[in-house]
C-alpha cells in the first residue's frame, strides 16, 4: 500500500473543524429522507471507503485509457462532473494518510431552487442529499478501481464526520481542471457554477493530469465581492494571498464554520454568487464574463470597485 506522505504545505485540521463537526451532527435530521441519508452514509457507504483489492490486476496501455474506463462507469451512474489529477500536498490535510498518488474528483449538482433558500433548512437538506448521492458514486468508483486490482480510497462527507478530514475538495477540483476557486473559496465550474458538491477517490492506479481552466473567475471576483458583502459570518477576505501554494482569497474558518454549523450548511455564498445559475444559462453567462473582463481591462477607470 503506497501512502502519500509529502505534505509540504497542507491544510490543517484544528479545533474549529471539530466544533463544526460536533454541532453539525447535533442538528435535527427530522424528515424520513434525511434520517435515511445519514444512516446510509454512516452505516452502508462509510465501510466501503476502503476495501479488499482484487488479486487479478487489469493492465492499461496508458493513464488516459484507465481514466476512460472510470469515466464510462461514472457516466453510467449519472455523475455530471469528473476529473483526474495527481495528489498534491495542498490537497491533503496535515497528518492525514491518503492511499495512492492519483485522484479521481467527482462533482454532483445541487438543486437550484433548494439552494435559493439558503441559509434556510431546504438548502441544508439539499446539501445532505447531494452528499448522499455523491457518496454512492464515490463508493462505486472506489469498489470498481479495487476490482481492477489497484488500491483505492473513497473520501466523502462521512469521512469528515467520523474521522478528521483527509482531502480538501475544492483544491482537488482545481487541480483536476474542473473549475476555478472563487472569492468564497468554493470551486466554480463551467457547467454548474459553485452549486456543486465534491467527492474524491485516491488511488495507486496511474491517471492523467487535468488541465487548469480559465473562466475569468479571478478577475470577475475582484469587481464583484458580493459573497464578501453578504457572508453572514463576515468570513470572506477581499484580498488574495498565497495560501497552500495558490494565490487565492482566504476564508476565516473561525468565522465561517460556526455559521455553517448553526445554519445546517449555510450556503449563502453559493446562493448569491452570480455564477450560480441554471445550467442552460451558463455558456451565455461565461461568455458575458469574458467580455466584461476584456472591457474592464481596456477601461480600468470604469471598474466600479476592485481589490
Ligand atoms: S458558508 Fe456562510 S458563513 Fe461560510 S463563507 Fe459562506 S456565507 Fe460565509
Ligand atoms: S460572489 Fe462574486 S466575488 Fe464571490 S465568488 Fe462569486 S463571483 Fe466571486
Amino acid at each position: 500500500m503506497k501512502m502519500c506522505v509529502d505534505m509540504a504545505d497542507p491544510p490543517v485540521y484544528d479545533n474549529i473543524f471539530q466544533y463544526m463537526v460536533t454541532h453539525y451532527q447535533d442538528l435535527k435530521r427530522s424528515s424520513p429522507e434525511e434520517k435515511f441519508w445519514v444512516h446510509d452514509l454512516e452505516d452502508n457507504q462509510y465501510p466501503h471507503l476502503n476495501g479488499e483489492v482484487s488479486e487479478n490486476r487489469v493492465g492499461f496501455s496508458s493513464p488516459e485509457e484507465a481514466a476512460e474506463n472510470i469515466r464510462d462507469l461514472a457516466g453510467s451512474m449519472g455523475v455530471p462532473l469528473i476529473g483526474f489529477t495527481k495528489i498534491f500536498p495542498s490537497m491533503v490535510f496535515k497528518g492525514a494518510e491518503v492511499i495512492g498518488e492519483y485522484a479521481v474528483v467527482l462533482g454532483f449538482e445541487m438543486d437550484l431552487d433548494a439552494i435559493d433558500t439558503a441559509p434556510e433548512p431546504p438548502a441544508g437538506k439539499e446539501a445532505l442529499r447531494a452528499y448522499w448521492r455523491l457518496g454512492i458514486m464515490v463508493q462505486k468508483v472506489s469498489d470498481y478501481i479495487r476490482s481492477l486490482g489497484y488500491e483505492a480510497q473513497g473520501h466523502q462527507v462521512r469521512t469528515f464526520i467520523k474521522d478528521p478530514p483527509t482531502v480538501l475538495y475544492p483544491i482537488a477540483g482545481l487541480h483536476a481542471g474542473l473549475g476555478e476557486i472563487g472569492m468564497h473559496g468554493l470551486l466554480i465550474t463551467p457547467e454548474l457554477g459553485p452549486r456543486v458538491r465534491l467527492g474524491v477517490i485516491t488511488t495507486e492506479l496511474a491517471l492523467p493530469q487535468g488541465e487548469p481552466i480559465d473562466l475569468g473567475v479571478q478577475e470577475f471576483c475582484q469587481r464583484c465581492q458580493i459573497c464578501a458583502d453578504e457572508c453572514i459570518g463576515d468570513a470572506i477576505s477581499r484580498t488574495r494571498s498565497v495560501e497552500r501554494g495558490h494565490f487565492k482569497y482566504t476564508i476565516d474558518p473561525y468565522r465561517c464554520l460556526p455559521q455553517f454549523a448553526r445554519y445546517d450548511g449555510c450556503g449563502v455564498c453559493i446562493r448569491i454568487c452570480p455564477f450560480n445559475r441554471k445550467k442552460e444559462d451558463m455558456e451565455r453567462f461565461l461568455d458575458g464574463v469574458k467580455r466584461l473582463n476584456e472591457y474592464f481591462r481596456l477601461h480600468p477607470e470604469k471598474v466600479p470597485r476592485s481589490v
